[in-house]
């Protein structure tokens, strides 16, 4: 009797999974999410119509092919369909990219600390991680990573805005550092965040992955479209790009209800642009009065704000708990403050006045 349980692979034994951002504690009053850089608006009455009819057919299976979505992102950023790719949230397409890639040997290269779901979806796909630190300005150290790249690289992420931090990646530097990639080197721009940029030398990675074989770009529908919940985003890259990835994808992973949301939002885009430039001027008046009240936090281009608190990390992330506000520590670095509405924002920053440890 020497296994007394089932075996698994010994890889899971050494991480964590993904930690979701917390609920707050509540106790009584109101309270606020801002843990998960979600929208906070409810979705919009023409999308929650769709979703509702699109409910009335789930006894059968989604369209596979999500042609119709596929149809409309190609028509809305001018690429050829060919170049598309949808998966279950940009996560998905992440693990969908390391499944094409990862084999014992192969090398990941990414920032750290970056999205938290790099290192465990490396881990999984049996690819080793090459974590390059993020500059003392919270940025990415694009001349270190492209010295990091090796004969075994296959996959760079280059998450810009950086979750959590905030920090961009700007034109000048990042096509410097594409031009040190090597074309059997595949590089994905993570632009989760693209729709909250305002600083005009932050490119858009569609720009730049035209005449770029080896780049490809992720984008998802969980943020400024306000569509977390339902799971679908997308890569644009070349025709084998795309084609790897979608031979990795797990059948009917973008379920039908997320694929005529997804559709219904790019259809009301404008409307949800209105809500990105609310949160913008949030985020700006945010940053504003944490720097007013003496806290240091580095400029962001995303719906978020970085706090680069850390060992007081967890204490503070506890305190604003207590205050009925949930935020993400990320013990020993600092802590990310997602951006919601007026009210959510208030709370957070009244939380933040009443920590008495100012950085
Ligand atoms: C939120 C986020 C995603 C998107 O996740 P979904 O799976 O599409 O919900 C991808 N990359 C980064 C960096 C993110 O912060």
């Amino acid at each position: 009797m020497s296994k007394q349980s089932p075996q698994f692979r010994r890889v899971l034994d050494q991480f964590t999974g993904y930690k979701p951002g917390k609920s707050p504690a509540a106790p009584g009053g109101r309270s606020f999410k801002l843990s998960s850089n979600e929208s906070p608006y409810d979705p919009l009455p023409s999308v929650a119509a769709v979703i509702a009819e699109a409910a009335t057919q789930v006894n059968r299976y989604p369209d596979n092919t999500a042609a119709a979505l596929t149809t409309a992102i190609a028509d809305r950023f001018e690429v050829p369909p060919e170049h598309i790719a949808v998966g279950c949230g940009s996560v998905g397409l992440a693990q969908q990219l390391l499944e094409a890639v990862g084999e014992p040997g192969a090398e990941v290269i990414y920032a750290w600390r970056s999205f938290e779901a790099y290192p465990y979806l490396t881990d999984l796909a049996n690819a080793a991680s090459v974590r390059v630190p993020l500059r003392q300005d919270a940025g990415h150290d694009l001349d270190a990573m492209a010295a990091a790249i090796t004969g075994r690289t296959r996959l760079i992420f280059v998450c810009t805005p950086n979750n959590p931090t905030g920090t961009p990646v700007r034109r000048a530097e990042l096509e410097e550092f594409l031009d040190r990639v090597p074309p059997d080197s595949l590089v994905v721009l993570d632009e989760a965040y693209v729709q909250y940029v305002r600083d005009p030398d932050v490119p858009d990675g569609l720009t730049l992955y035209r005449d770029r074989p080896n780049v490809a770009v992720l984008r998802t529908f969980s943020k400024a479209y306000g569509l977390a919940g339902l799971r679908v985003g997308f890569l644009i890259g070349h025709q084998p790009v795309a084609e790897a990835i979608r031979k990795t994808m797990l059948p009917f992973t973008v379920n039908s209800l997320a694929q005529a949301a997804a559709v219904a939002s790019l259809a009301a885009e404008s409307e949800l642009l209105e809500r990105v430039e609310l949160v913008v001027k949030e985020r700006d008046r945010v940053r504003s009065e944490l720097l007013g009240q003496g806290w240091s936090v580095p400029p962001t281009e995303a719906n978020f704000v970085w706090l680069p608190l850390g060992e007081r990390s967890a204490g503070f992330a506890e305190a604003c708990d207590q205050a009925g506000v949930s935020v993400r520590p990320y013990q020993p670095d600092g802590v990310r403050i997602t951006i919601a509405d007026p009210e959510a924002n208030d709370a957070f920053l009244a939380a933040a006045a009443a920590y008495p440890h100012r950085s």
